[in-house]
C-alpha cells in the first residue's frame, strides 16, 4: 500500500500506547500499577455533567460555531480575566478539541514548510510530532547543564531566521518543573522584539506546589494582544479531570484566530456542543475541585519524593507542579526504552522512557493515582532494578524472586 511518506513517519503516541498496554494487562487480572497516567482520578466536577446532562435533554444537539459556542467563549473570557489579568474577546479565542487540536491548529496556522519551532526538552511528546505533521522542522533545546530549566544562552545559540515559534510549557510535562519567572519575562521580551510567536501550553497552571507563583504571561508583554506574539493554550483536562471530554481552547489576536477557525472549520468543526457545554459548567461552577486535587497532587508527590530519596543510583529533580517527575536512571540503564520494558514485564508498573520526552536515561513517573499505587509501585521499581533491595516481592497474590540482576 502507498501512503503518505510522512504521516508514516509520525510515531504512535506513546503514552496512548502505554494506556492501552495496561489496560490489557488488567483486563487479564494482572495487578498492573499505572505510574505512566496522565490524568487525575476524580471525577468530572458535577457541575460539568449537569451542564451537559441538561444540554442533552433539550435534544437540541446541532452543529455550533467553528469557533465555540458563545456562552462557552463567555465562561473563558472570565476565566482569562481571573487568571491571566488580561481582558481578550470573543474573537480572540478559539475552543478546540482539547488542548492537543489547538496546539496542532496554531502549528498548522502559523507554519510555512521548513520553518523551525523550537522545543524546550524534556517536552511534552506530541510537540515535535505536531510539528512535524504541519512540514514544519522542530528544533530541540536540551539545557547544556542537563537540567530540566531551560537557559536562554541555550535557546539563543539555535535561534535562526527560520525560528517561527518557542513552546513553553510551564508547569513542565514530563519534569513537573515550573520556570522562573525571569526566564519566562526574557523569553517573551526577545520573542515579542524578534516577531517569533511564544505558544504557551498552560494546561497545568494551577496544579503548583510549595506555594510557588505561577506567571500569567501577559503581564511580560507591552503590546496589546492584537500585535503580540503570545499564543496562550488552555483547557478542561488536567485542573477538572476531564480529559475524556476532549475541549481546550487557545488565545491570540484576532487575525491568527480567524485563520484557526477558517482550517477547523474544514476539519472537526469544533468540539460536540454536549461537551462544550460540559466546559462551561466546569468553567463557572464551584472551582474548589481544583485547590483539592492540587493538595492530593502535593502530598503524593511528597510520598513520590521520599520513596525515591530511598532508592540509591536513583537522580531526582524535585517538581514543583503537574502530576508528574522525571528520575534520572542512568545509574541502571542508558536505555530508558528497555528498562521500561523490563518494568512492565517483570514488576508489571507502567511508566515512560525518557526517551519519548529528548531525556534518555530518565523514567516519567506519575504520581496521579492514589498514595499506594505510588509507594508500592517504586518498591517494584526498586525491587526490580536495586539488586540491594530484598529479592522477594508481592506482586497481587504471587510472590516473586528477583533472579536476574
Ligand atoms: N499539553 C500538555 C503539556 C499535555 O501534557 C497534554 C496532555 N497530556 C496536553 C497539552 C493535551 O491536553 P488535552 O487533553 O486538552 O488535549
Amino acid at each position: 500500500m502507498t501512503v503518505s511518506q510522512l504521516a508514516k513517519s509520525i510515531a504512535e503516541s506513546p503514552t496512548l500506547k502505554l494506556n492501552e498496554e495496561a489496560r490489557l494487562l488488567r483486563e487479564k487480572g494482572e495487578a498492573v500499577i499505572h505510574l505512566g497516567a496522565g490524568e487525575p482520578k476524580n471525577r468530572a466536577p458535577i457541575a460539568a455533567i449537569l451542564s451537559s446532562a441538561a444540554k442533552l435533554n433539550t435534544g437540541d444537539v446541532k452543529y455550533t460555531p467553528a469557533d465555540g459556542t458563545p456562552s462557552l467563549k463567555k465562561a473563558i473570557i472570565k476565566y482569562t480575566e481571573e487568571n491571566y489579568d488580561k481582558i481578550v474577546a470573543p474573537e480572540n479565542i478559539i475552543v478546540s478539541a482539547g488542548a492537543k487540536q489547538s496546539v496542532y491548529n496554531i502549528l498548522y496556522s502559523i507554519l510555512n514548510p521548513q520553518d523551525e519551532v523550537i522545543i524546550l526538552a524534556p517536552y511534552w511528546v506530541s510537540y515535535p510530532e505536531m510539528v512535524r505533521m504541519v512540514y514544519g522542522v522542530p528544533v530541540i533545546v536540551k539545557p547544556e547543564d542537563g537540567g530540566f530549566y531551560p537557559r536562554m544562552e541555550d535557546i539563543l545559540k539555535v535561534v535562526s531566521s527560520y525560528t517561527k515559534a518557542i513552546i513553553i510549557n510551564s508547569p513542565n510535562n514530563p519534569s513537573g518543573v515550573v520556570y522562573s519567572e525571569e526566564f519566562i519575562a526574557q523569553i517573551i521580551e526577545y520573542c515579542e522584539k524578534k516577531g517569533i510567536f511564544i505558544i504557551m501550553d498552560d494546561i497545568y497552571h494551577k496544579l503548583i506546589f510549595d506555594g510557588k507563583k505561577w506567571p500569567a504571561c501577559y503581564r511580560f508583554t507591552k503590546k496589546d494582544l492584537e500585535s503580540s506574539h503570545i499564543i496562550v493554550v488552555n483547557g478542561v483536562s488536567k485542573l477538572y479531570g476531564m480529559t475524556g471530554f476532549r475541549v481546550g481552547w487557545a488565545i491570540a489576536p484576532r487575525e491568527l484566530i480567524t485563520i484557526m477557525t477558517n482550517v477547523q472549520g474544514q476539519i472537526t468543526t469544533t468540539v460536540s456542543v454536549l461537551l462544550q457545554a460540559a466546559a462551561e459548567g466546569a468553567l463557572t461552577g464551584l472551582q474548589s475541585h481544583i485547590e483539592m486535587l492540587r493538595m492530593t497532587l502535593e502530598n503524593n508527590r511528597d510520598v513520590m519524593m521520599q520513596e525515591l530519596n530511598s532508592f540509591s543510583g536513583v537522580k531526582i529533580t524535585k517538581p514543583n507542579g503537574t502530576y508528574y517527575c522525571l528520575p534520572d536512571f542512568r545509574a541502571y540503564s542508558d536505555d530508558s526504552v528497555k528498562l521500561s520494558q523490563l518494568l512492565l514485564k517483570k514488576a508489571l508498573v507502567v511508566t515512560v522512557p525518557g526517551k519519548e520526552f529528548g531525556m534518555e536515561g530518565h523514567l516519567r513517573l506519575s504520581y496521579a493515582g492514589s498514595v499506594k499505587d505510588v509507594t508500592e509501585g517504586v518498591e517494584r521499581i526498586k525491587w526490580a532494578l536495586d539488586p540491594n533491595s530484598p529479592n522477594e516481592i508481592y506482586i497481587g497474590d504471587r510472590k516473586i524472586v528477583r533472579d536476574w540482576k
